[in-house]
């Protein structure tokens, strides 16, 4: 066994109910005296329960999925005009995003309170949208200095929004195990991530106030994002960046719908990657422990049903074909492409497309 693996200082509060004083500590522990405190409007009243102690100099609720450069520009001059010393994020990926972009230009540290799955807490991945182009980049100021979890914060989330957020962290721990940095530590992060998301999310979906099921699902979050972080894009990935981007489809239901048809195309050239994932599953074999978790959880099925459009298929082909990671474990074309794409396009069954 040979390996590189980068771990990235992060220190990490897990504990229900306890957000709003791990946070106090945390703020204190930077000797922060003015926080930018940054909720989208839906997280706002999550925000205000945990943020009580906080020396808040500056609220911030101007926050837009992708983040634009010019609403990363307007939270960028807030923060210099209010003098603020740190960023406190409540929120899903799309606040955390909004911090990041802040922390790129600034340097200012982060604490992050996650209220989804996305996982861009753990990861020091930015991005940003310009027209119908995202941009992402690679930089240590971005990563977060803290990460509080508080699975209490999410009961809120809607059930079919906790089920493609799940799966999106599932897709992170599934592409790590081929992505271009793959190594045994994530394998393990991922294998013991995709593990506890098939416990929590059943739960979740049973019961949106099932603790325990949330529980699951947040540190299953962690692990994803922290595997994610060190192995890079993978095939997959690098799938739904081009159509995030370029069609501007809703991030975690593109995950959601596109990770059993990467998993069907590379599955049978990665017979450890197949016999990791199926062992977390609990089943035989690794697409069909997704297949039948994505039944259970009445997952997103088809991108027709996000605003993706069959004539677009052959155009999004050619747009991710230079971005496909020369290690993938098969070869790629354009037609393989194609077929994958028109497959998830119409929710086509992903056991009998390749
Ligand atoms: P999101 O942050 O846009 O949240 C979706 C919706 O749910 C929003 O309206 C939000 O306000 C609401 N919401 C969030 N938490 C809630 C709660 N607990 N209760 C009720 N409503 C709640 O979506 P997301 O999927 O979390 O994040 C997607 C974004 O994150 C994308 O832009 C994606 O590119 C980015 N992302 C980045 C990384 C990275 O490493 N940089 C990783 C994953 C995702």
């Amino acid at each position: 066994m040979r390996f590189v693996h980068d771990t990235l200082p992060q220190r990490v509060c897990f504990g229900s109910g306890e957000a709003a004083a791990n946070l106090g500590n945390e703020i204190g522990n930077l000797g922060a005296s003015r926080v930018m405190l940054i909720a989208a409007p839906a997280e706002s009243d999550l925000a205000d329960t945990i943020a009580t102690d906080l020396p808040v100099a500056l609220r911030h609720d101007d926050v837009v999925m992708h983040v634009p450069v010019e609403v990363a520009d307007r939270a960028r001059a807030a923060a210099a005009a209010y003098g603020v010393d740190a960023l406190v994020s409540v929120g899903g990926g799309s606040t955390t995003g909004l911090a990041k972009a802040v922390a790129l230009t600034t340097g200012l540290p982060i604490v992050a309170v996650p209220t989804t799955y996305a996982g861009s807490e753990a990861t020091p991945v930015w991005g940003l949208t310009e027209g119908a182009k995202k941009t992402t980049g690679t930089d240590s100021r971005v990563l977060p200095k803290v990460i509080v979890y508080d699975a209490a914060l999410t009961m809120s989330l809607p059930v079919e929004m906790s089920v493609a957020s799940g799966l999106n962290a599932l897709a992170h721990c599934v592409d790590s195990m081929w992505a271009p940095n793959a190594d045994p530590v994530n394998a393990a992060f991922a294998a013991e991530g995709i593990r506890s998301l098939a416990v929590g999310l059943p739960k979740v979906v049973a019961n949106p106030m099932d603790l325990d099921g949330r529980e699951h699902a947040l540190y299953a979050a962690y692990l994803s994002a922290t595997a994610f972080a060190s192995a890079g894009s993978g095939l997959h990935h690098k799938i739904c960046h081009v159509l995030g981007g370029k069609y501007n489809l809703p991030h975690a239901q593109t995950h959601a719908t596109v990770l059993p048809y990467v998993l069907a195309f590379n599955g049978p050239a990665a017979p450890d990657a197949e016999r990791r994932i199926a062992a977390a599953f609990g089943t035989t074999a690794a697409l069909g422990g997704l297949v039948g978790l994505k039944r259970e959880l009445n997952a997103p099925r088809a991108l027709a049903d996000y605003g993706f459009t069959e004539d677009s298929i052959a155009e999004a082909a050619e747009a991710i074909l230079p971005s496909v990671p020369p290690s993938n474990p098969r070869p790629v074309t354009a037609a393989d492409l194609r077929a994958l794409l028109r497959a998830a396009w119409s929710g086509a069954d992903p056991e009998t497309v390749f």
